[in-house]
């Protein structure tokens, strides 16, 4: 399904259990408070949400927690939605504390990868990152793994409070084993917003300093965005997903249900969907009714989206429609002030070179933001473009439709008061030269 931002959400990342096994000090150092099992979600309800997901195209499923492996029965439950007809990939992120004791049941089960986080391989360090002595346990889970066939690989937040280094020990574990290892970004949520990440632009230039023949690798590694380089002689890629430095929310294609129930486009803003009670209560048309809303969101003009702070939202979200609609009525009254006629007679006299205007500064819109970073992300300034060419208006209310309109309306009056200003400047000059030559 096309979202609002003319992004194709296909992928649904499931939080089945709020507990976990580890203490890890950006995520949940004290523990959270955990929720009563009455409120979390069955595995049959789970199942029904990927079915009637599945059937708004969803076609990949991630597995994720607090920890899922904690919760008995995990293994069913992928078992029962890799049945489901469409869905195409089940995969599933674990501390990799469990892992190796299910791991077979796992493979059987029909899982296509594991992503195992670690973000050390010295002992006490990981001890004081996850409050648990289980940095073997974790290192033994990622070899079965690599072993059993199943696509792994290892995500590592690293954050600077001592830890920075660490990528040493880590990225050699891609040269032995067939792994992708990935640093991840911390992300200022939750007990995040206590630490201190590492830029992954930073520690690419560090890599690049101690592998000088590590280059991008062309090869399509996964869902998510996640930027890989190989290395020459190492069995396994090394990935960058840079949610502080690579903005890539535009080519974003998830949404995430938690383990009570709630759907949640996005992770920077508190949105949600809840579907608990409409499982109970609630038809199926209502339940997939409620998903679409989840996916199809409406980008508002405050940009109120997790697209802020990327250049994909300084053109569809800021500044707001108002904004637009003021200069235009501005603009407009500058016209009617200086003579209509004489306005219009600018206006049409100069309309070819407001349209070239207007079709150079678009080319240049998009030319300009398809760029490729330093560290491989690929922006684009089409993406914006389509949400006014494409929007996909299945499930969408009436509302929401005339807000779209109002939007696009808003971008084209904005564009077009952009062109008008400049050729009344450009007309009020010329005016003024012709009545100067008149006067001499
Ligand atoms: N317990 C499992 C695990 O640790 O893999 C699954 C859940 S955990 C929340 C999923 C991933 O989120 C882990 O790789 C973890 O390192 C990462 N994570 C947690 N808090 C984060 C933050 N503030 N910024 C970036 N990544 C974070
Ligand atoms: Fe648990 Fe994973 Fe959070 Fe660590 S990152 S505390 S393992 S949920």
């Amino acid at each position: 399904m096309i979202d609002a931002a003319g992004r194709t959400i296909d992928y649904m990342r499931i939080s089945i259990t709020d507990r976990c096994n580890l203490r890890c000090r950006y995520c949940m150092p004290d523990g959270i408070t955990q929720v009563a099992m009455s409120e979390i979600l069955t595995y049959e309800e789970i199942k029904k949400i990927c079915t009637l997901a599945e059937e708004l195209g969803i076609r990949k499923i991630k597995i994720t927690g607090g920890e899922p492996l904690v919760r008995k029965g995990c293994v069913d439950l992928i078992g029962m939605i890799k049945e489901i007809p469409g869905i195409i990939q089940v995969t599933m992120t674990t501390n990799g504390v469990l892992l190796k004791e299910n791991l077979k049941a796992l493979k059987d089960a029909g899982l296509d990868g594991i992503n195992i986080s670690l973000d050390t391989l010295d002992h006490e360090k990981y001890y004081k990152i996850t409050g648990t002595d289980a940095c073997d346990t974790v290192l033994e889970a990622v070899e079965a793994s690599a072993e059993s066939g199943i696509r792994t690989k290892v995500n590592s937040v690293l954050q600077d409070a001592g830890d920075r280094q660490e990528w040493r020990a880590l990225v050699k574990l891609a040269e032995k084993l067939p792994v992708d290892v990935r640093f991840i970004e911390l992300m200022p949520i939750g007990c995040g917003k206590r630490n201190t990440g590492v830029s992954n632009l930073e520690l690419l230039d560090e890599i690049k300093k101690e592998y000088p023949d590590i280059r991008i690798d062309p090869e399509i590694h996964g869902n998510g965005p996640a930027v890989y380089y190989r290395i020459p002689g190492f069995e396994g890629s090394i990935g960058f997903i840079s949610a502080m430095h690579g903005k890539f929310c535009n080519t974003c294609n998830r949404i995430r249900l938690t383990s009570t129930g709630d759907l949640k486009p996005c992770l920077c803003y508190g949105d949600i969907y809840p579907l608990k009670e409409l499982l109970k209560s609630g038809t199926d048309d209502e339940i997939r009714e409620q998903i679409k809303h989840a996916i199809v969101i409406y980008l508002t003009s405050s940009g109120k989206q997790a697209v802020a702070d990327d250049c994909f939202t300084a053109f569809i979200s800021s500044p707001s429609s108002v904004w637009y609609g003021l200069i235009f009525m501005l603009l407009t009254a500058l016209i009617v002030y200086n003579g209509v006629e004489d306005g219009i007679e600018r206006v049409s006299k100069f309309i070819m070179p407001v349209l070239l205007i207007m079709v150079i500064g678009i080319a240049i819109f998009s030319l300009t933001l398809k760029t490729t970073l330093d560290d491989g992300t690929v922006r684009t300034g089409l993406q914006g473009l389509k949400v006014y060419m494409k929007p996909d208006l299945t499930g969408i209310t009436v509302g929401r439709f005339l807000q779209i309109t109002l939007d696009a309306m808003s971008q084209l009056f904005f564009s077009l008061s952009v062109s008008m200003g400049i050729m009344i400047t450009y007309g009020s000059y010329v005016k003024k030269d012709v009545d100067l030559n008149k006067a001499v």
